[in-house]
């Protein structure tokens, strides 16, 4: 070994190493497929630049993940042959933490065990999960194409600090050799790795092997492969069950969860393509981080290119996870090609209205589960009516709201229910916007409207009057926000009613005249109201002015 060094963890992985290792003692399983994620990642990696430079395949042959144990040593030792790493990736990849949303983890902690392990599990541990059962990890890597002499060894205890050192390393990829804990002995048992494997990475395009045992159960110097390595989407869907479409989720997703829904399909034809999608159950740290890694996984003919393809569904559904297979693409895409590509806009096309009709479907088959979704996403589904006009129809019919239906208010009424259960003579959708349901509860503009039994949409996300300005109308109906204006509720009232109205109106004009001299310049009109019952006065806003919620937050941007 030379240049050796000792360096300390950047503060944050020191953090989440401590919170990490009291909070998953009871997931600690985990490891291994984090690991054997890495590995699998790493090979992807190396293919995707042999592409361009095939020499960086140094004749290492098929791509392969090698698990094996030493019951003696109390060791684990996972070793790939994939694209490895140089001194440098080693210091800022297992001494750093760059991923978005870290902070708000850190801050989002309660040291309560199974919160903060769901918490933990939905960031993705990577590759510091490896001391939730090991109190001493060394790293052996060497960056393919770089010379044997630039190998890299890191070692740590996983408390405030790591050694890095340059060795000699023959082969390219990386080798990291697990020392376990005192209580994690169980690891060091093949058949105990194996059902691991079984369940968490069956699914992996590569082959992951294990020493061969002979007739007396000891390890031989062959190795047999332990999982199916057939990547996931490219078998048929009927030979595909639930659990492995599960464990394929979380595998992408680094979600300990199950997904709400997804969507398996292939497509022939034209183009060419094979598309899995998840609805995830929990939004992610980073829905709302602009630089977040959002985006389908790509391959293009099973070849592994990018994780982060945002080109395939608006921004409106960067919630959804999943892989798109093109057999159109070429190999060496680049971010230019995909964003102009023809094949791709196509694509994006078919993969959006999969999305919605299966959201649709999950909406329809399991109210339970499409609360969930709402819950989780549904602000960010707001986004779309701005955002994607060909799919209004759709994306409205998506929308959940709460109304003067019922008190709780939930977001539970779908724009169809409240269709279905218009008056007699009502021909628009009535809603009204706010700061809160409280305060939309008590506005006098719902005066009128108890009065008559008609319902009212009660939207109080800020983002429910932007996005009101983008959905004209649902099922041939057209929005009325009941704050603005000069209601027409003629089609509701009875010709008594009128009568009464048109005389009340005659009978105030007085009053009306001296009230608008009063105010002045203050308002722009004065008007008798037949929608109030209880208050005697409401400030109305125009039929095209800027409603309040809009107008708070023009003033609070100093606009
Ligand atoms: P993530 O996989 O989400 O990026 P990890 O903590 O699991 O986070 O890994 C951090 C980084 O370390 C990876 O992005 C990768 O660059 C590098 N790395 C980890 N394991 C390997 C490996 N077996 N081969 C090459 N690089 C690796
Ligand atoms: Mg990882």
């Amino acid at each position: 070994e030379t240049h050796k060094e000792t360096l300390g963890f950047q503060t944050e992985v020191k953090q989440l190493l401590q919170l990490m290792i009291h909070s998953l003692y009871s997931n600690q399983e985990i490891f291994l497929r984090e690991l054997v994620s890495n590995a699998s990642d790493a090979i992807d990696n190396l293919r995707f630049q042999a592409i361009a430079q095939p020499e960086l395949l140094e004749g290492q042959g098929e791509p392969r993940i090698r698990i094996s144990t030493d019951k003696d040593a109390g060791t684990v030792t996972i070793e790939d042959n994939g694209i490895g790493m140089s001194r440098d990736e080693v210091v800022a990849n297992l001494g750093t933490i760059a991923r978005s949303g870290t902070a708000e983890l850190l801050r989002g902690m309660t040291g309560e065990q199974k919160k903060d392990s769901q918490l933990i599990g939905q960031f993705g541990v990577g590759f510091y999960s490896s001391f939730i059962v090991a109190d001493r990890v060394e790293v052996f890597t060497r960056r393919a194409g770089q010379p044997a002499s630039e190998g890299v060894h890191w070692s740590s205890e996983g408390q405030g600090e790591f050694q890095v050192a340059t060795i000699d390393r023959p082969e390219p990829g990386t080798r990291i050799v697990l020392h376990l804990k005192e209580g994690a002995g169980e690891f060091a048992d093949d058949w105990r790795l194996r059902g691991i494997i079984k369940r968490y990475a069956d699914h992996i395009g590569a082959a992951i092997e294990m020493p061969k045992r002979g007739e007396d159960g000891t390890a031989t110097t062959e190795w047999e492969s332990v999982n199916d390595a057939s990547a996931l989407w490219t078998r048929p869907r009927n030979e595909v069950s639930d659990d492995e479409y599960r464990s394929f989720y979380q595998h992408i997703a680094h979600d300990f969860e199950d997904p709400l829904a997804w969507s398996h399909n292939k497509v022939e034809g034209n183009l060419e393509y094979t598309s899995l999608l998840y609805v995830p159950g929990r939004a992610g740290f980073d829905l709302y981080h602009r630089d977040a890694n959002h985006g389908l996984k790509l391959y293009v003919q099973r070849v592994f290119i990018t994780d982060r393809a945002d080109q395939f569904l608006p921004n409106y559904l960067r919630f959804v996870r999943g892989v798109v297979d093109s057999g159109d693409l070429s190999l060496n895409v680049s971010r230019e090609i995909l964003q102009n590509s023809p094949a791709v806009g196509s694509m994006k096309t078919a993969l959006t209205r999969r999305v919605l009709d299966m959201l649709a479907k999950l909406a329809g088959d399991d109210a339970d589960k499409y609360a969930k979704f709402w819950d989780q996403f549904g602000e960010v589904l707001k986004e779309g009516p701005a955002e994607d006009f060909g799919n209004l129809e759709k994306i409205a019919g998506l929308l959940r709201f709460a109304s003067t239906h019922d008190d709780s208010g939930k977001p539970s009424v779908a724009l169809a229910d409240y269709v279905a259960r218009m008056k007699e003579g009502q021909e628009k959708i009535y809603y009204l916007t706010g700061e809160s349901h409280t305060q939309l509860k008590g506005s006098p503009h719902l005066e009128v409207f108890r009065k008559k039994g008609v319902e009212v949409l009660l939207l109080s996300d800020r983002i429910d009057e932007w996005m009101m300005g983008y959905l004209r109308e649902f099922d041939g109906k057209s929005f009325v926000d009941v704050s603005r204006g000069d209601l027409d509720l003629g089609s509701l009232d009875s010709s008594e009613d009128k009568a009464r109205q048109e005389e009340v109106a005659k009978a105030s004009e007085g009053l009306v005249e001296r009230i608008r001299t009063v105010l002045g310049e203050q308002v722009s009109g004065v008007r008798v109201s037949h929608r109030l019952t209880e208050s005697p006065a409401v400030l109305a806003a125009g039929e095209h002015d800027v409603g309040a919620q809009l107008r708070q937050l023009l003033e609070a941007s100093g606009q």
